[in-house]
């Protein structure tokens, strides 16, 4: 089906088309009419299935169809997103799209790690379409640098990555301030209890639209898992990237210190690679990201926030040096490879001290993933009391891959020390 029959606008499927978009992704069939109709929408859907294009071309059209005041710009769409990344992404996204449209919107992006001011420069006179990360709208709401009290429209994408970064109270202080009578479009990847009642909370009789993972806008991604000691992990992934020539790889690592580390001992083996994480300023990481894309950078090495956003249209290997600690997480980070139909692979690093680890990941997935030894890395570690530990949240993974959260107990210490005596070890 291509894109006018679903109503749009010729300057809205011609900005498509000139994009790469062929024909709409299964979230895109189903949403853009909806939207289009005024209806609020939930989308479960994961990244890399067309969701950002999926609400801006019908937000778009509606914009352009609504009647405004020319001189007092008030803000007709508000996007609600995770991260800086994520923000500068959906804008940019926002911009192609709408570029052939008789009038343009007015597009301000506004995240924080930056300076406030230009931001608040950029929104003198209003904007038609505000994207926001939720702590830099609120200072600028209290700045009384925008009102957004005459929304129309308001969305909220990876609606469960703003809850797990906290961003619950800010939401509840945003929606406060938008009017009773608007639409809303609802994304997330996962429908956990929060994500739940948040949708519950702002929906009016949505279409819900599910767009399975297994589906061909979610394709191929092969999911590898190498069994390292956790010492050999940076050696390892040298060998891998190349021995396998992959040509771009996004690792990811549990904590800012490691990406430091991980890239510096990768730059020093030969290969070009840069940290991303949120310690960065702004400029440095939309450099890497743009070396990335032009293939000036081999290897990424980033913490999940940073790496949140990030979407480069050819990005065949994931890795999970260090696994992540949620199974959300997980999902996110193996969805940034395989995007827009290509096929992708995602490859953990699974040290004995975090096999329980890998095995809820795989147990929540509902898949089973065959493990691999690596010729010259085969592990030696074997994990401490790992029968005896129980697993805690999901989110208790420390920073090398093992498991925190329980220290082993009395009860575990003469555990271990009668099986020292039993295999006659002291
Ligand atoms: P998203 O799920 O919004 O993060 O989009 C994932 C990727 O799919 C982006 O790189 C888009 O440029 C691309 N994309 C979106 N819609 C289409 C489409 N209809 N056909 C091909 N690629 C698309």
């Amino acid at each position: 089906m291509p894109f006018p029959s679903l109503g749009l606008a010729p300057a809205l499927s011609q900005a498509a088309t000139g994009a790469g978009y062929l024909a709409p992704t299964e979230i895109q069939g189903a949403a853009i009419p909806a939207i289009l109709r005024g209806q609020d929408v939930l989308g479960l859907a994961q990244t890399g299935s067309g969701k950002t294009a999926a609400f801006s071309l019908p937000l778009l059209q509606r914009w352009a169809e609504a009647p405004r005041h020319r001189s007092r710009r008030t803000v007709h769409t508000l996007v609600l997103v995770p991260t800086r990344e994520l923000a500068a992404q959906v804008g940019e996204t926002l911009r192609i799209l709408g570029q052939h449209l008789h009038e343009r919107p007015k597009i301000a992006v506004v995240f924080g790690g930056v300076s406030v001011n230009p931001q608040m420069m950029a929104l003198r006179g209003g904007a038609d379409i505000v994207v926001a990360t939720p702590g830099r709208l609120i200072d600028l709401l209290d700045h009384n640098a925008l009102k957004i009290g005459n929304v129309s429209a308001l969305v909220l994408d990876e609606a469960d990555r703003l809850l797990d970064l906290g961003f619950a109270e800010e939401l509840q202080r945003i929606l406060a301030l938008l009017p009773a009578q608007r639409q809303n479009l609802f994304f997330s990847a996962t429908f956990v209890p929060a994500v739940e009642a948040l949708a519950a909370q702002l929906l009016n009789d949505p279409l819900r639209i599910e767009v399975e993972a297994t589906e061909a806008t979610v394709p191929d991604i092969a999911q590898r898992a190498i069994e390292v000691d956790t010492s050999r992990r940076t050696q390892l992934l040298r060998h891998l990237v190349q021995d396998q020539k992959w040509t771009r790889v996004l690792a990811f690592v549990a904590t800012k210190h490691a990406a430091e580390i991980v890239a510096d001992k990768l730059r020093k083996a030969g290969i070009e690679a840069e940290p991303f994480h949120g310690m960065l300023s702004q400029g440095k990481r939309t450099q890497v990201v743009a070396d990335f894309k032009a293939s000036r950078v081999q290897v990424v090495v980033a913490t999940d926030l940073a790496a949140r956003g990030i979407d480069i249209a050819q990005l065949p290997v994931v890795v999970n040096f260090d696994l992540p600690r949620s199974v959300t997480d997980y999902v996110h980070r193996i969805g940034r490879t395989g995007r827009a139909g290509e096929s992708g692979l995602a490859v953990s690093f699974v040290p004995a001290s975090s096999e329980a680890h890998f095995r809820l990941i795989e147990k929540r997935q509902g898949l089973s993933v065959p493990r691999e030894r690596i010729v010259g890395f085969e592990p030696v570690e074997v994990a401490m009391a790992a029968s005896t530990t129980p697993l805690t949240a999901p989110g208790a993974q420390s920073p090398n891959g093992g498991i925190k959260g329980k220290r082993p107990s009395k009860k575990d210490k003469l555990r271990e020390a009668a099986a020292r005596a039993a295999a006659g070890k002291p």
